[in-house]
């Protein structure tokens, strides 16, 4: 059964693709199971965030993402989501989003994080120092029980420095959140996507981190693949397909259908 739970549409800017089109893709692609996760707007970023559709613009996403469900239903599994920040500031727009949207789950995409009241970034480390704070938000994020699901936890794959003692001790409080809240850890094939590149710690895809998935076969730990596709083409592609022999080879085995009701 092919399933897939982080997808994103042209309305954040950077990817390609209406809902339709991804619905077209997914049931070309034998996918029966499809769960959208546009980059969610947060209250007071506009301007700040370049890569999210706006504010205003969040109805009519999930209302066209509700549309398709309706046209389908029977055909294809329709979930509704947004992969989101969390912030404590948040926090109350973040249940709006099951109150007044009924989103089907949340999924917890911390590209940014707060650091002291500043807004970090995690693709802009410059070194592993903050890592530790950033995987502190993962769990103050999963705590809230608002999130089932971490979108690459292991994102910092992508900077220019080695895995080291702080990226341990990232790792580790990140998988101890999710065992801990039973949320799902993501493996994340967009990283795959990116390809293999030099880093001070080997050649290796930017993500996910060989380093970060370690302790995870055995842990009982949840994992799903994301293909977190930027363009119908890419919904299921040789990424997925590498994902899942990569998992294998790993011994674990990906969760297929979620029990999201
Ligand atoms: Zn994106
Ligand atoms: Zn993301």
């Amino acid at each position: 059964m092919r399933t897939n739970y982080h997808t994103h549409t042209r309305r954040c800017g950077h990817a390609g693709g209406t809902e339709a089109d991804y619905v077209q893709a997914a049931m070309q692609a034998g996918v029966s199971v499809l769960g959208f996760t546009d980059h969610c707007p947060l209250p007071d970023w506009e301007g700040l965030s370049c890569f999210r559709m706006p504010l205003a613009e969040l109805p009519a996403y999930f209302a066209a993402v509700e549309e398709e469900a309706r046209k389908h239903a029977g055909k294809i599994r329709i979930w509704k989501s947004v992969e989101v920040e969390y912030m404590p500031q948040y926090r109350d727009f973040l249940e709006r989003l099951y109150t007044d949207y009924h989103v089907d789950y949340l999924l917890l995409g911390q590209h940014f994080f707060d650091h002291h009241g500043t807004r970090a970034f995690v693709s802009s480390t410059q070194d592993t120092e903050l890592l530790p704070a950033y995987a502190r938000s993962i769990r103050e994020a999963l705590r809230t029980g608002l999130f089932q699901m971490v979108a690459h936890p292991d994102l910092f794959g992508m900077r220019p420095y080695a895995w080291d003692r702080n990226c341990d001790l990232a790792r580790d409080i990140i998988l101890d959140a999710i065992a801990e809240m039973g949320a799902i850890l993501e493996w994340n094939a967009n990283g795959i996507r990116r390809g293999v590149q030099s880093f001070p710690d080997g050649d290796r895809v930017p993500y996910p981190h060989p380093r970060f998935w370690d302790p995870v076969p055995g842990s009982g730990i949840p994992v799903v693949v994301g293909s977190d596709c930027h363009s119908p083409d890419v919904l299921w592609d040789e990424a997925v397909d590498r994902s899942y022999g990569i998992l294998q080879s790993m011994g674990i085995q990906p969760m297929a259908a979620l029990d999201l009701g």
